[in-house]
């Protein structure tokens, strides 16, 4: 489990490996595409001004049902039933609307205050849940980063913030 001192690690190897995939595309000519998909991910929803309410669409979007036919609100919090929501025939629409209502970055607390909100989400409900907010330092420099590079890639590679190119990003991020 990453702790401690690790964020700092995984802060500098993140704007690493983001140096070096700006040198690559600078290398790629006119076929150039993102590789490292967290940078081309946030430099994407930087260039459309991305507004996230919620991290993911777990509980909005979707639902996971187990083998005995009860909701969690993802894959992930299937069995735990801080995130249960129902079963098969009885799914609860208003515990769907109390749970997303309480995980707003505009309700929830330390969320509410934090300058990254919007681009952040207020990170995985299942790892907040276990694990708590211990990278939101790592989570705000590396977005730091990313607003500070946005200006120069757009310029340099205008071509990867095309219509066309925004829409090829991986479906990943939260
Ligand atoms: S960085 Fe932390 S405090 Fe800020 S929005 Fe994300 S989870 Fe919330």
């Amino acid at each position: 489990m990453v702790s401690g001192s690790d964020w700092d690690t995984y802060l500098a190897a993140m704007i690493e490996a983001a140096q070096q995939e700006t040198a690559r595309l600078d290398c790629d000519g006119a076929q150039r595409r993102w590789r490292f998909a967290n940078f081309g991910n946030a430099l994407t929803e930087i260039h459309r001004g991305t507004a996230r309410p919620l991290p993911c669409g777990a509980a909005y979007g979707y639902l996971s049902v187990d083998v005995d036919g009860r909701y969690a609100t993802c894959h992930r919090t299937v069995g735990d039933p801080r995130f249960e929501l129902g079963s098969i025939g009885s799914r609860s629409d208003d515990a769907r609307a109390a749970f997303l209502s309480a995980r707003l970055v505009d309700t929830q607390q330390p969320c509410r205050d934090c300058w990254a909100r919007y681009l952040c989400g207020g990170g995985c409900h299942a790892e907040v849940t276990h694990a708590g907010r211990d990278g939101c330092d790592m989570i705000r420099g590396w977005l730091d980063f990313c607003l500070a590079a946005y200006p120069e890639l757009r310029r340099r590679f205008p071509t990867l913030f095309s219509t066309d190119k925004s829409a090829e990003r991986s479906p990943t991020h939260g």
